[in-house]
């Protein structure tokens, strides 16, 4: 009936759990499971991205191992989530190539279009590559360059992002895709909250089997780091498209000042994600999957790290070279996105969105 040993597990897992319903009040997952008697692929993965893996259905259940029963609902979600991120991307035949080697590729795509821009700069005008230039970025790689390069790797982004997630909206409501706005309100609320990161109250288990906030905390520092570079860069096209006002901005402007603190929550979220990884408890963890996430937030926490040696050296000779390696660690990170860690937001924003009408319609009903 199921495709993979994985959905097949998965399945077996939620029969249990929906016999048992002891962990109901711990997160969306289990309400969304009671909603259901079978599992076809759509609702295993939509329980999958509803699973914020904070492990701790893992610590409460009485049938986990070494009980034969063998049941570990976060590391089976978390492959079947993983599994999805591939299942669903676009173009298919890319995704199982950077879920396999996730680090090595975006670091070599950063690396080489880094080189690319060495190169194509130094042969163009060395003199501009080596020399201070009072902190403008145009005189190395020209504006409109610059804009073709980074445009169309985002338009690539967006459409793969399109295309991937519409599969996975039809694969999880098949017939019934109506939701409402009050739903999308809800779920959009879940989502900035991280509300299902909290493991029923006390947050995610770590391996001592005590729960923490530690994880959700970092979470909201990569993931507000991340919107306010966005609205940094955001302010900075209308900038220079709305009012003619061309970087390089003084450090006390809206665009630095917001990439500034976009900055700091991409260095210090990133890191606590990466320490917190290492100590998770292995049995919760799908090995498979370890390579993207690792990519990702070193990409994250990469660019970050460039983007403030940037800002404070763009005034002397290595502006060139750091911009080159900036740019090149922002393409190496947008070509991954749709192929990585980056995707499970936008899958758990759809699938809270269906959670909230599922849970509206259930009210309704009742
Ligand atoms: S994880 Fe264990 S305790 Fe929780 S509902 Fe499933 S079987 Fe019951
Ligand atoms: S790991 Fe946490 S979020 Fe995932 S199903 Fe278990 S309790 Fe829910």
């Amino acid at each position: 009936m199921h495709a993979t040993d994985t959905l097949r597990e998965a399945d077996r897992l939620m029969t249990v759990c929906n016999a048992c319903r002891y962990c109901e009040g711990l997160c969306a997952v289990f309400p969304a499971m009671e909603m259901r008697r079978t599992f076809n692929d759509g609702d295993l993965n939509y329980l999958a991205n509803l699973c914020h893996h904070c492990g701790a259905c893992f610590y409460d259940c009485q049938y986990s191992p070494p009980h034969e029963f063998d049941v570990n609902v976060p590391e089976t979600l978390a492959k079947l989530r993983n599994d999805s991120y591939a299942a669903y991307a676009w173009p298919g035949f890319l995704a199982g190539a950077v879920a396999r080697n996730g680090l090595i590729v975006t670091l070599l795509t950063a690396a080489s279009v880094a080189a690319f821009i060495i190169g194509f700069v130094g042969f163009a005008d060395s003199a501009a590559l080596f020399s201070a230039q009072a902190g403008d970025f145009y005189n190395v790689m020209p504006h409109g360059a610059m804009v073709a390069l980074f445009g169309l790797v985002a338009l690539y982004a967006i459409l793969a992002f399109v295309f991937s997630l519409r599969a996975f909206w039809r694969d999880i409501n098949g017939d019934n895709p109506s939701t409402g706005v009050a739903a999308l309100g809800q779920a959009v609320r879940d989502t900035f909250t991280l509300r299902y990161l909290g493991g029923g109250g006390g947050g995610c288990t770590s391996e001592d089997e005590q729960p923490s906030s530690q994880r959700r905390l970092y979470h909201h520092f990569t993931f507000y780091g991340f919107l306010l570079c966005f609205a940094a860069t955001a302010v900075a096209t209308l900038y220079h498209y709305a009012f003619d006002w061309r970087a390089p901005y003084a450090l006390y402007s809206l665009p630095v000042l917001l990439g500034i603190a976009g900055g700091i929550g991409l260095l210090i979220g990133p890191a606590g994600l990466f320490a917190l990884a290492r100590r998770r408890d292995p049995i919760l963890v799908d090995d498979a999957g370890t390579g993207m996430d690792t990519a990702f937030i070193a990409m994250l926490f990469l660019t970050s790290l460039t983007g403030f040696a940037l800002m404070i050296l763009r005034d002397t000779a290595a502006m060139g070279l750091l911009l080159a390696l900036h740019l090149g660690v922002v393409f190496g990170l947008f070509l991954s996105l749709p192929y990585g860690k980056f995707v499970h937001g936008l899958y758990r924003l759809l699938a809270l969105i269906k959670y909230a009408a599922e849970r509206r319609r259930q009210t309704f009903v009742d």
